[in-house]
């Protein structure tokens, strides 16, 4: 499809602008960039994704002032699905949310 008034050069960058979009997808396909790319691991499940909650959940987390990163399921276990959790997750605290930032691209 030529668009008309369109000079050489404009259709050469159009061109080579569709090339480019369709490599990469190429490259997605393959596996050159894989799809779990920049993903981080749940603390408490090892399951790769793309967003973690920033949480402590028990005695020794709060003692030792320790972390945990944990994907959806896991936290609704933790927290009870309360952002500031519950009377029966008096350990859990909210700290934060984490998201693969490569992610920005996703449909
Ligand atoms: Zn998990």
């Amino acid at each position: 499809m030529a668009l008309r008034n369109e000079s050489k050069e404009d259709r050469a960058a159009r061109k080579q602008a569709v090339k480019e979009v369709k490599a990469a997808k190429k490259e997605r396909k393959q596996g050159i960039i894989p799809e779990d790319y920049g993903q981080k691991e749940c603390t408490l499940c090892q399951k790769k994704v793309d967003l973690l909650i920033r949480c402590q959940t028990s005695e020794e987390d709060h003692a030792q002032e320790r972390w945990q990163m944990v994907c959806g399921s896991c936290w609704n276990k933790v927290s009870g699905g309360v952002v500031d959790g519950d009377d029966k997750h008096q350990h859990y605290r909210y700290g934060g949310l984490w998201k693969n930032q490569h992610k920005k691209d996703a449909r």
